[in-house]
Order: C-alpha cells, then sequence, then structure tokens
C-alpha cells in the first residue's frame, strides 16, 4: 500500500512541474515545432524534456522529425502557380470575411 501511495506521489510530481502539466505523447506531438524552434515557454519546455527521457516513442519520433525537417531545409522550394495562388487567396478572402 505504502508503495503505491509514493508512487502516485511521485507521478503526480511528475505530472505538475514548474506550473506546467506534463504533456501527453499527443501534445508532445503537436509542440514538436515549437520546441524545435525553442519557442516553448521554460515550464512547458521542462515538461517537454521530461517527457522524452520518460518515453522512447516520443525519442524516436523527435528522432525521425528532426531528420524530415533537414531533408525539407536541403530541398529548394518551388514557386506556387499563380492559378493555385489565386485559388487560395479567393479562398482565404472567403474564409476572414465570413
Ligand atoms: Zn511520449
Amino acid at each position: 500500500m505504502m508503495g503505491i501511495m509514493r508512487r502516485m506521489k511521485i507521478w503526480s510530481f511528475g505530472r505538475e512541474f514548474f506550473g506546467a502539466p506534463m504533456p501527453s505523447c499527443r501534445q508532445v506531438a503537436e509542440y514538436l515545432d515549437d520546441y524545435t524552434d525553442g519557442e516553448l515557454p521554460r515550464g512547458r519546455k521542462i515538461m517537454f524534456k521530461i517527457h522524452l527521457m520518460l518515453c522512447p516513442d516520443c525519442r524516436r519520433y523527435l528522432a525521425s522529425y528532426r531528420r524530415t525537417r533537414e531533408m525539407l531545409g536541403k530541398v529548394t522550394p518551388l514557386p506556387m502557380p499563380p492559378a493555385t495562388a489565386e485559388r487560395l487567396e479567393a479562398l482565404l478572402v472567403r474564409h476572414f470575411q465570413s
């Protein structure tokens, strides 16, 4: 019984730290961009790092994400065809006017 209580205490400590809750694996995936760009607030970043330390799945995911980003960084973006740009602009205008 004591063992369970102690583990629960450690768990709840691990869940909230520096005022930020422990992110779930899904949230880690969502914030990966901001994390890689160094745009996460301090508390959240620390929780992120703790999650990565404890979760091999997310570490693997982060590694492959970084490789993908590196590869994309080497690709020169092609200009958007004018017809596509026009359609996109019309779509955005409609979206933000409604
Ligand atoms: Zn995870």
